[in-house]
């Protein structure tokens, strides 16, 4: 093969797939070349080479080791960059054609020579071509199958170019890999498109690693906000939308990319040819796929944006994955009204499954509620949670559920220790389908299976209301598949499928025979120097072997005359003969076309196995999903009997009342103090308005009733000691004054976008929590605007929602005696000796002033600076207006009190710790970097 013909073939390839960076198979190498290579090299940390084309011309070239290529494919996928795998598919080797993990592990263990049962260590594996460097190591030459004499005889062939092509392209939607998915968590492919008019907007999310496949559509002027909701519900590792054709697409994508990002979410954003979105051509795909004639049944046969959507995603995963989706078996139209409609901010603020500062693991409710055993459990956890229910049966049916968990405390034990360490049945089973699973998986795979039967049984065996409610669970029977696997393959199979050594010994008589055919052999030639030294009386008589030749029988050359007739001499050394003879040529053709003969069958029972298993997959499926609901049941389970949690009550009222109810984040973090419960009721279209100074609570009751109102409609119980609620559609947050300059919108700018939402949005059904609305401006617009917000909410006919207003603005306070639906809670403090302590308990009645001053000597002003304070205070409490005269320029006094009127100008500049003071927002600040500001403080201070 020469560089210029394999070049042709690499640019034929780069030509049909431009938009990726091409991985060209050389052996025991990944290549990328030219401006690929450059791209590689820029993204992973890979040495940028070259490779002479001709005399005088070289290209760049960048690669790296067949084993180690999963790496650096996470790599440039996390980068947004495609890469398309290009395998050698030609040889007459017969080298499989479907699966570069299982040519990638042959290749490796022929290196090492190992073959798993071979009883001789004695003897290489079959040779491979090393005649020149690009021919791949891996695939057998055609006279490898009759050894190494007939090699000899006729030297190998030139060896032509190998025919390649692409296997898959990788995206970050469309990744399989075990190690470079995300376990806990789904990876979905997004597809999103707008109505023309903009006036609609389809979405569909695809999980293939799962076979998740679902797909909605929105219209009207708020579509685009909508889908961008879902989609952050989603959290898509990729989303495809058409590719720009215009300078508004591409404002499009650059807009769609902010929101993302924002939100921050990694999501990488992909162009896809436009006719892929095209109402016909995503209606073929889908019908082709499923092989039906109509989408009725899949729910979006009249929809078409819902159907445009869904046939761009499946025709993008198909590329991706060339071809090879059987585990895609179906398509769910949903609706986003069946489930609680969360908007983005919303979300965020409620700090689901990332905290606002971006951690996805401490912190946030998921965090407290997962201690779910499997992958599995906790991908169908994070699903619920990110989707509460609004139907009051569907909640039910798992408050029932988890009740029955609550009250079997040994049953729960025993099935979240079933089901620790089973390995994730639904990714194994789909990774089996789309043809990709090595052995090792396959036979996890058997392992993940049993768990099913032995979930069920302790199900069974717990009787009452477990096997009321959860006796319907794991009942599907896989027992089989998993004991035709265990069968099969030996314990320990490989990785990859490669060598001998992946099936067990019984599992196959033909095998079975092959390899006692080896091992006759193999004794037959060991013992073969006894016998014919023996026969001949030659005592110097050795067998022996090497690569070229084979086995041999060799004679020093002094006794050359007395070898017997039928040796026939093959090679001549400088002190010794070699010679063969018919029997040992013949046994040596066993030994090595038994090899062969021992792979190739083995393939065959592997390929067998795996089709059966693929063919059991929608039961194996839907127990998957069995053992991910009891999974996540058994989670929210042990939470409640853990952390004391209750069974909430929900009804049809549009009220709510929770008792001794706890924050579930906050509880668990306040150390030392206990956390204060407390009692909220929020009646019919009520307005509650809750004051205090910073610090006392309000914050966090806001957030408690949200999260209450959430975990009640995903399912869970409460952390409360009585928690009554009428079912909500929506929960809307304003919350907190969060500084989201670093995505471009000023924090008052993003508050009121928020509250739009929420005015535009809310109905009779809603909750809604504001808090410190009107903060980030000036305080008597923020008071207006506050104002005229809960007046809004209140007299409006859409509106009247439930509504809870943390605020330390104590002059609206007032409302409640021009609106009779507005109601005064408080967060109690105590006094002593002018000093507050925060009791964090919710009070009748409004708080009596701001404790602003209070909490600032808290903070550790300086005296002086409170003492001021307070003067000013008394001043403009009594009306006199801000004294201006007094502010100017006056010299601060001293820490004796006197001024200090001849104290030098201050040349030195001011005291860094007191800027630092000044620049201080200390109402945007948390506590805790409040404390942690003092410490800085403090520092300066020091020095
Ligand atoms: P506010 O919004 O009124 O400024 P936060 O809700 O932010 O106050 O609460 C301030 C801090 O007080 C919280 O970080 C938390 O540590 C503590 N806290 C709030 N509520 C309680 C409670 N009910 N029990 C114990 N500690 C609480
Ligand atoms: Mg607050």
């Amino acid at each position: 093969m020469s560089d210029s013909s394999m070049l042709r073939q690499w640019a034929e390839i780069k030509a049909q797939f431009s938009d990726c960076l091409i991985f060209f198979r050389l052996g025991d190498f990944y290549e990328a070349f030219n401006e690929d290579a450059e791209r590689f090299a820029g993204v992973c940390d890979v040495v940028l080479t070259s490779r002479p084309v001709s005399k005088d011309r070289r290209i760049p070239m960048a690669g790296v080791p067949f084993h180690a290529v999963d790496g650096y494919i996470a790599q440039l996928v996390r980068a947004g960059v495609k890469v398309a795998i290009v395998e050698q598919s030609g040889g007459d080797g017969g080298a499989d054609k479907r699966s570069r993990m299982s040519r990638a592990g042959m290749s490796q263990a022929d290196a090492k020579g190992d073959s798993g049962r071979a009883t001789t260590t004695a003897e290489p594996s079959v040779p491979t071509t090393t005649a020149e460097p690009s021919v791949p190591a891996t695939a057998p030459s055609p006279d490898a199958a009759s050894g190494p004499a007939v090699r000899t005889a006729k030297p190998a062939a030139r060896p032509k170019l190998m025919a390649r092509e692409v296997v898959r392209v990788v995206t970050p939607g469309t990744l399989i890999e075990g190690d470079l998915l995300e376990a806990r968590q789904a990876n979905y492919l997004a597809a999103l498109v707008c109505a023309p008019k903009g006036d609609g907007v389809g979405l569909a999310h695809l999980d293939i690693s799962t076979g998740a496949f679902a797909t909605t559509d929105f219209d009207g002027a708020d579509s685009l906000r909508h889908a961008f909701d879902e989609l952050v519900r989603l959290r898509p590792a990729e989303v495809v939308v058409p590719e720009p054709q215009s300078a508004t697409d591409d404002a499009f994508t650059a807009r769609l990319k902010e929101q993302l990002s924002q939100s921050g979410l990694p999501t990488v954003v992909m162009g896809h040819a436009r006719w892929q979105f095209e109402d016909a051509n995503a209606r073929r795909v889908l019908l082709e796929h499923f092989g039906a004639t109509t989408l009725r049944a899949y729910g979006c046969e009249d929809r078409p944006l819902a159907c445009a959507a869904a046939g761009a995603a499946l025709g993008y995963a198909l590329v991706a994955q060339r071809g090879r989706l059987a585990q895609v078996t179906g398509l769910a139209t949903y609706a986003v009204d069946d489930y609680m409609t969360l908007d983005a901010a919303t979300r965020r603020n409620l700090e689901i499954s990332v905290t606002l500062r971006g951690d996805a693991r401490g912190g946030t409710l998921l965090s407290v509620l997962d201690t779910t055993r499997t992958a599995l459990g906790a991908r169908t956890l994070r699903a619920w949670l990110d989707r509460p229910l609004v139907d009051a049966a569907r909640i039910a049916h798992r408050h029932d559920a988890v009740g029955a968990l609550v009250d079997a405390p040994e049953a729960r034990a025993a099935m979240r220790d079933a089901l620790a360490g089973t390995p994730d049945l639904e990714r194994l089973v789909n990774r089996a389908v789309a043809g990709y699973a090595g052995p090792r998986e396959v036979l996890a795979l058997a392992r993940a299976a049993r768990a099913v039967p032995a979930v069920a049984t302790i199900v069974s065996a717990a009787g009452g209301t477990t096997v009321q409610h959860l006796g319907g669970l794991c009942r599907q029977d896989v027992s089989e598949v998993a004991a035709r696997i265990e069968r099969t393959l030996v314990d320990e199979p490989p990785a990859v499928f490669g060598s001998a050594g992946t099936i067990r010994p019984g599992a196959s008589a033909a095998l079975d025979a092959l390899h006692e055919g080896i091992s006759a052999a193999r004794a037959w030639i060991a013992s073969l120097e006894g016998r014919e030294r023996e026969r001949t009386g030659l005592r110097k008589l050795k067998v022996g072997y090497n690569r070229v030749f084979g086995y041999y029988l060799e004679l020093p050359k002094s006794m050359a005359d007395s070898a017997p007739e039928d040796y026939e001499r093959r090679q001549t050394l400088v002190d010794n003969e070699r010679y063969v003879t018919p029997e040992l040529k013949a046994r040596e053709a066993e030994v090595l076309g038994g090899e062969e003969q021992i792979q190739a069958l083995e393939r065959t029972i592997f390929r067998d196995l795996v089709a059966d298993v693929a063919a059991a997959a929608p039961v194996l499926l839907a127990a998957a999903r069995d053992l991910g609901i009891l999974d996540a049941l058994a989670s929210l389970a042990d939470v409640a009997a853990t952390h004391h949690y209750v069974r909430p009550s929900l009804d049809d009222s549009r009220s709510l009342e929770l008792v001794g109810a706890r924050h579930p984040v906050v509880e668990r973090r306040v150390a030392g103090a206990p956390f204060v419960p407390n009692d909220i009721g929020l009646a019919e279209g009520e307005i509650v308005l809750l004051t205090g100074p910073n610090m006392a609570g309000k914050s966090t009751v806001g957030r408690m009733v949200a999260h209450v109102v959430l975990l009640a409609q995903v399912g869970s119980f409460v952390p409360a000691d009585r928690a009554r609620i009428g079912l909500v559609d929506r929960i809307f947050t304003r919350i907190g004054a969060q500084d989201e300059l670093a995505a471009g919108q000023s924090t008052f700018m993003v508050e009121m976008v928020e509250t739009a939402n929420i005015l535009h949005h809310a109905t009779p059904r809603s909750l809604i929590i504001l808090d410190e609305l009107g903060r980030g401006t000036s305080t008597y617009d923020g008071i207006a605007i506050a104002w005229a917000v809960l007046e809004h909410v209140h007299n409006h006919p859409r509106l009247g929602a439930r509504t809870l207003f943390a605020t330390h603005y104590h002059e609206l306070t007032a409302l409640s005696e021009l609106l009779p639906r507005v109601r005064n809670l408080s967060m109690k403090v105590a006094e002593t000796d002018g000093r507050i302590v925060f009791l964090h308990r919710v009070v009748d009645g409004a708080a009596d002033r701001s404790y602003g001053v209070h909490v600032a000597e808290l903070a550790g002003l300086p005296q002086s600076v409170v003492r001021r304070a307070w003067a000013l205070l008394e001043r403009l409490e009594e009306g006199d207006g801000v004294p201006l005269q007094e502010a100017v320029g006056r010299p601060v006094a001293d820490e004796q009190g006197q001024l200090s009127l001849f104290a030098p100008a201050p040349t030195a500049a001011p005291h860094p710790a007191l800027d630092a003071l000044r620049a201080m927002d200390l109402d945007g600040l948390t506590p805790l970097e409040a404390l942690t500001r003092l410490y800085e403080l403090r520092r300066m201070a020091q020095g």
